[in-house]
């Protein structure tokens, strides 16, 4: 799904450059749970940016999907996102002044969906993540884990082959946290193939493989022990 040989990027710092990824090698298969750990700075989210096709590498290849990511510009990036990802980020960054329901239906809007269908299939993945009954509300009328609920479903209703998630559960408490991965979960095991950011171990041992930046390299890539919960 995700194959990545010998990836560098660097960022313009004045005249010097920050070479923030320094050749990594990945490669993820349909079906995963992977999670990146890394300290602050590590370059996790400079990674799922390039593999979010926001962003792009200097040298190496991406390999998305069977296709090789070159020449990319703006218009080619945006239909391979909306073909293949979907994008959950900490602070959920749904639309304020827009319901629930608007809100995991813009993507079909973009996609050039009907207004009934997409208000159909928006309300089916709502329901999908338990919110159901807050449809016509707004995100401030929502707790965090509701809006992170919501911003899941609006990643999940364009069909995406993999979830993109930079620290999902960053602005969440612990009890939320669990609910939110439940819900990763639960859509792994239907087949979606999931990514995510996590700074907090309990997090990463949800996923069933854990991979960890240091100094712009991989330290370590490991399957998680899957602990049955009490
Ligand atoms: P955190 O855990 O704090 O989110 P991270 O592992 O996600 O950290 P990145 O955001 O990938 O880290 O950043 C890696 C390094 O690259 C940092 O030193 C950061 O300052 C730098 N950096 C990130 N984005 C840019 C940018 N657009 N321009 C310049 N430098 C950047
Ligand atoms: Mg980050």
């Amino acid at each position: 799904m995700i194959e990545i040989k010998n990836l560098h990027k660097s960022y313009p710092m004045g005249k010097e450059s920050l070479h923030v990824l320094k050749g990594l090698n990945l490669k993820i298969e349909e079906g995963e749970f992977v999670s990146i750990m890394g300290s602050s700075g590590s370059g996790k989210s400079t990674l799922l940016n390039i593999v979010g096709l926001l962003d792009v590498h200097d040298e190496g290849d991406y390999i998305l999907n069977g296709e090789l990511i070159e020449n990319l510009n703006e218009k080619k990036a945006a239909v391979l996102r909306n073909k293949f990802l979907g994008f959950v980020f900490q602070s959920f960054n749904l639309i304020n002044y827009k319901t629930a329901l608007e809100n995991v239906s813009l993507p079909l809007y973009y996609a050039g969906v009907g207004r009934k269908e997409r208000q159909e299939t928006a309300m089916e993945y709502l329901e999908k993540v338990g919110l159901g009954a807050w449809a016509n509300h707004l995100p401030s009328e929502l707790s965090g884990g509701q809006k992170q609920r919501v911003a899941i479903a609006r990643a999940l209703v364009t069909q995406p082959k993999v979830i993109l998630a930079d620290e999902p559960t960053g602005a969440l408490d612990s009890t939320t946290t669990d609910s939110v991965m439940d819900l990763l979960k639960e859509i792994n095991n239907e087949g979606m193939t999931v990514f995510v950011i996590t700074h907090e171990e309990e997090v990463a041992e949800q996923s069933k493989r854990i991979v960890r930046l240091k100094d712009g390299v991989i330290i370590s890539d490991e399957k998680v022990n899957q602990k049955v919960k009490a």
